[in-house]
C-alpha cells in the first residue's frame, strides 16, 4: 500500500511535465495567430488578410495603445506614426529614421500607390528588424481599409485589406422651427450629417423648394443605413426612405433597386420623384426677388417686369443645370453679365445670369445632365450683389419657375410594381409610423 503513493507521485510528476510541454507547445501554436509582421516567422507564414481577423492588431484608430504589437528579443518595437497635416512619406520616414530604400520598394507595389494620399489622423505602423530593414508596414486608410505591406524574398508584397461594415437601420426626424428655419439647421438639430441633409434635399428637390417654401411646423423623417466596423461608426450607407411634410402636403421617397441594378427613389405608387427639371438651380440660398411682371427695378427705379427668380447666394455657390440639355449660349453682355442659356428638348429653355464664372470646359454645344454644375454665382452685369437670376421659358414664353408644371420622369414599369411594393413595404410602414 505504501508504494502506491510513490508511484502515484511519479505519475503526477510525469503528467505535470507533459502538461507543461503541452502548454508550451500550445503557446507556440498560439503565436501563429498573432498578426503578420510581429516576428520574422509570422511575416512569412501568415496570409496577410488574416491580420484583419485579429482586432487588436489592425483596428488602431480607437485605442492605439492597446494595439501594441509585442516585439520579441530580436526585433525593435514597431514605430507607430499618426499622420499630421503637411506630412509626406519621405518626411515621415526621415523623422522616424526608417529605411528610405525600403519605402521606395514598398511604393513600387501596385496597392501601395494609395500611400501617396495621406490624410491627417491616419495611422501607419512600421516593423523593422534589428538591422533596420523594414519587415512590414500597416497603413490604416480608414476604419474599413488597411494596406498591409510585407517583406518577401524579392522585395515587398502589399495587399489592401477591406472589411465590410455591419449595417443597421436607423431613423431620424426633425422639424422646421423659428429657431431652425432652414433644412440645414433643422437637419443639424435633428442629428443628420451634412451628407444626409444634402441627400434629403436632393431627393425632394423636384417637389419642394427648400429655398422658398419651408414653413414652421414642416416635418421630416428618414430611415437610413448606419455603418459600423467593430462597433465603431464609420458613416451612413443608403438613404432607404424619407418623408417630408411641407405646407401640409406629404412627400414620400422610397429607395428601390430593380433586378438589373437600376435604382432610384419613388413615391409609394411607384412614380419617380425625379422630374425633368429641378425647382431651384442653387441649393441653400434664399429667393431675394420673385417672378413679378410689375416689379420696380432696384437699379433703374422704374417698372420693369422681373421675368425670372433671383436667388441670393454667396459668390461662388455652384449653379446647377435645372434639366438635361444642351448649352446654346455661354457668353457675357452688359446687362446679364456672364450668362448661360440651356435648351431642353423642343419646348424648354432655361437661363442663368450674373455668373462669376462658367464651369471649366463648358461651351456652346456642351451637353449637360440635370443637377450638373454649369457655373458659379456672381454679380456680373446689372446686379446689386451676388445672386443667380434664373429664367424658365416654355415655347419661348417666360413662365414662373416656381409654379410651372414640370414634366415627370419615368415611373416604375407595371411589371416591377409588385417587387417594388414588397421591397419597400417595411420602410414605408416605418415612415408612416413617424
Ligand atoms: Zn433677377
Amino acid at each position: 500500500m505504501r508504494e502506491f503513493p510513490i508511484t502515484h507521485l511519479k505519475l503526477v510528476a510525469v503528467l505535470a511535465v507533459i502538461v507543461v510541454m503541452l502548454w508550451l507547445l500550445d503557446l507556440a501554436t498560439d503565436s501563429n495567430n498573432i498578426p503578420a509582421g510581429q516576428s520574422q516567422r509570422q511575416s512569412l507564414s501568415v496570409p496577410i488578410p488574416q491580420a484583419e481577423n485579429n482586432p487588436p492588431a489592425t483596428t488602431t484608430s480607437t485605442n492605439p495603445e492597446k494595439n501594441a504589437i509585442e516585439s520579441d528579443q530580436h526585433m525593435p518595437p514597431p514605430v507607430r506614426i499618426k499622420i499630421r497635416s503637411g506630412d509626406n512619406l519621405s518626411s515621415i520616414f526621415a523623422r522616424n529614421k526608417l529605411s528610405a530604400g525600403d519605402l521606395q520598394r514598398i511604393l513600387s507595389t501596385e496597392p501601395a500607390k494609395i500611400l501617396a494620399e495621406l490624410t491627417p489622423g491616419q495611422l501607419i505602423e512600421v516593423q523593422s528588424d534589428a538591422s533596420g530593414a523594414i519587415k512590414s508596414l500597416h497603413y490604416q486608410i480608414d476604419p474599413a481599409r488597411t494596406l498591409v505591406a510585407q517583406r518577401t524574398q524579392t522585395g515587398f508584397s502589399a495587399t489592401l485589406v477591406e472589411e465590410s461594415p455591419e449595417i443597421r437601420l436607423e431613423s431620424l426626424r426633425g422639424t422646421i422651427t423659428k429657431k431652425n428655419p432652414s433644412l440645414y439647421h433643422a437637419g443639424k438639430a435633428a442629428g443628420l450629417s451634412d451628407s444626409l441633409i444634402m441627400e434629403l434635399a436632393s431627393l425632394f428637390q423636384w417637389d419642394i423648394s427648400f429655398a422658398l417654401d419651408l414653413r414652421e411646423g414642416d416635418r421630416f423623417s428618414l430611415i437610413y443605413e448606419a455603418l459600423s466596423i467593430k462597433g465603431e461608426d464609420i458613416g451612413t450607407g443608403k438613404l432607404l426612405g424619407a418623408k417630408f411634410i411641407n405646407l401640409k402636403e406629404t412627400h414620400t421617397a422610397l429607395f428601390f433597386q430593380n433586378q438589373v441594378g437600376a435604382e432610384g427613389y419613388f413615391d409609394p405608387s411607384g412614380q419617380s420623384l425625379r422630374k425633368a427639371f429641378i425647382r431651384d438651380p442653387v441649393h441653400f440660398s434664399y429667393v431675394s426677388s420673385s417672378f413679378n411682371l410689375n416689379r420696380k427695378h432696384p437699379i433703374h427705379n422704374k417698372t420693369m417686369p422681373h421675368r425670372g427668380i433671383d436667388y441670393a447666394a454667396n459668390r461662388g455657390t455652384p449653379v446647377l443645370a435645372a434639366g438635361e440639355g444642351r448649352v446654346i449660349k455661354a457668353e457675357r453682355n452688359e446687362a446679364s453679365g456672364k450668362f448661360i442659356v440651356l435648351q431642353h428638348g423642343e419646348q424648354y429653355v432655361t437661363k442663368y445670369l450674373h455668373l462669376s464664372k462658367f464651369r471649366r470646359g463648358l461651351k456652346v454645344g456642351s451637353r449637360v445632365e440635370q443637377g450638373q454644375i454649369i457655373g458659379y454665382v456672381g454679380a456680373t452685369g446689372w446686379a446689386t450683389g451676388p445672386h443667380l437670376h434664373y429664367e424658365f421659358l416654355v415655347h419661348g414664353v417666360h413662365r414662373n419657375p416656381r409654379t410651372v408644371r414640370l414634366p415627370n420622369a419615368e415611373p416604375i414599369p407595371a411589371g416591377e410594381l409588385g417587387a417594388f411594393q414588397i421591397a419597400t413595404q417595411s420602410i414605408l410602414a416605418s415612415l408612416n409610423a413617424t
